[in-house]
């Protein structure tokens, strides 16, 4: 639908208004100057605002107060193509952003005023093209106070955990072990210490961190019919979500729960601050032969890939960051050189039994593409204290397995699936009490 827009024209777009500023509108720059396309994408956890075009933006930008206000110039771009694309992409119901504003402040610069909701933290930067991408101009809105991913959790472990004891004052206080240490590596250790006989039962929830794969501008593998991996990786994941936490002892959380995108670092971080005995990677991959198709798992490898399709993966999984448009001035450097000096080996030796375990449950519900777990080095699963597996559910790029992918009753399935191999991982590798100290919160 073509619309005109005038000057100082006030047009209101379900829920988002959006002001023309006063200023003479320049043709100039409506060659090259045009967006290639504006893309908004609202969550809790941060809002995005992306800019994509056919050259680099320069941008300057300003916070101000009372109202709060982010004010971004941005040259060499085309003013009317910024208020088309604009049209109906805020919406009412948006966390941090109550309307976007666009005007030309001076002939080559267009002033684009976001009006907030609350006060926020902007992050604004550009990216490289990456993917099927342009060049990225990326506004990140963050609340002040970080979404907690601990709070989440908090309703359901104040009652079960009393709830999942079996009485025993072990249970009940759950006070570590002489031995025990909170030290990242205390768990894995102490846990393969216990033989079968003097085994302990579980004594807190065992809790799963579920990374539904990609998301916001990151779609991952794209199938033939058009689905998105970032989709179907989600509900799958919140389908899984759903059974474990209706499994007694049991609670998840998950890394996204939306069509946000999240840094994988992040995503370990995540899982570690709720410290999660389990993290499951939820993918459907693609390969260009669309007859590749299977169910396969994967866990991470210190030493090198154990075959070149496994490696050639991992850079594909890998690569989300650059696609999905990480800010890579805020990379914390801090936290990558903390994981990497942590050994990883006696957690990917768990790994591989989880990834036993589920690899086996999916072979009762579809091919296997491979016949056991693979290893390569994937990011998402560089937490060095909790065993990690990145589930390649099936080929997106398969046509059958596609429709598959998309049917609800086979989303259940595979969700089904993935619980059976973690518990039995659970049933054999019960968690142990935690210390005192990282039991706060
Ligand atoms: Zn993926």
């Amino acid at each position: 639908m073509p619309v005109r827009l005038n000057r100082r024209a006030l047009l209101k777009y379900a829920g988002a208004t959006f002001v023309l500023l006063a200023g003479p509108v320049a043709g100039a720059f409506a060659a090259d100057g045009s967006l290639l396309a504006l893309r908004v994408w609202p969550a809790e956890e941060y809002t995005r605002i992306t800019f994509e075009s056919r050259h680099k933006l320069i941008f300057k930008h300003l916070l101000l107060k009372d109202p709060e206000r982010l004010v971004v110039d941005m040259e060499g771009v085309d003013l009317e193509s910024v208020l088309l694309n604009l049209f109906g992409k805020v919406l009412a119901d948006d966390p941090y952003i109550k309307l976007i504003r666009a005007g030309q402040n001076r002939p080559e610069v267009v002033r684009l005023v976001v009006e907030l909701k609350a006060e926020i933290n902007p992050q604004v930067f550009t990216i490289d093209p990456a993917g099927e991408y342009g060049h990225r101009l990326v506004i990140d809105l963050y609340p002040t106070v970080p979404v907690d991913p601990l709070l989440a959790l908090i309703q359901k472990s104040s009652p079960m955990d009393a709830a999942a004891g079996d009485g025993t004052p072990d249970a009940a206080t759950a006070t570590a072990t002489p031995d025990a240490t909170p030290a990242p590596a205390g768990r894995a250790a102490a846990r393969r210490a216990a033989t079968p006989a003097n085994r302990p039962k579980a004594s807190r929830l065992f809790t799963v961190a579920l990374d539904p794969g990609h998301g916001g501008e990151d779609p991952g593998a794209v199938g033939r019919r058009g689905s998105r991996e970032k989709d179907v990786t989600l509900s799958i994941a919140r389908r899984l979500k759903r059974k474990i936490d209706e499994t007694p002892g049991m609670r998840a959380m998950l890394t996204r729960d939306g069509d946000y995108f999240v840094p994988l670092a992040q995503r370990v971080t995540r899982a570690r601050r709720v410290q999660a005995d389990l993290f499951v990677s939820v993918h459907a991959d693609a390969f260009v032969r669309p007859e590749a198709r299977g169910s396969s798992v994967f866990v991470l490898s210190e030493k090198g890939a154990s075959s070149s399709a496994a490696r050639w993966l991992a850079q594909r999984e890998n690569g989300s960051d650059l696609i999905g448009g990480v800010n890579l001035a805020k990379q914390d450097s801090h936290l990558a050189r903390t994981l990497l000096d942590l050994s990883q080996a006696a957690t990917i030796n768990d790994s591989i039994k989880l990834g036993r375990a589920v690899l086996a449950a999916l072979g009762g519900i579809n091919t296997l593409h491979k016949g056991s777990v693979e290893q390569a080095g994937f990011a998402v699963l560089k937490a060095p204290d909790i065993p990690s597996i990145l589930v390649e559910t099936a080929f997106i790029s398969n046509p059958e397995e596609e429709a598959r992918l998309n049917d609800n009753a086979y989303q259940e399935k595979m969700a089904d699936a993935i619980l059976r191999g973690i518990r039995r991982y659970f049933d054999d590798n019960p968690p142990m009490p935690r210390a005192p100290v990282a039991r706060a919160g």
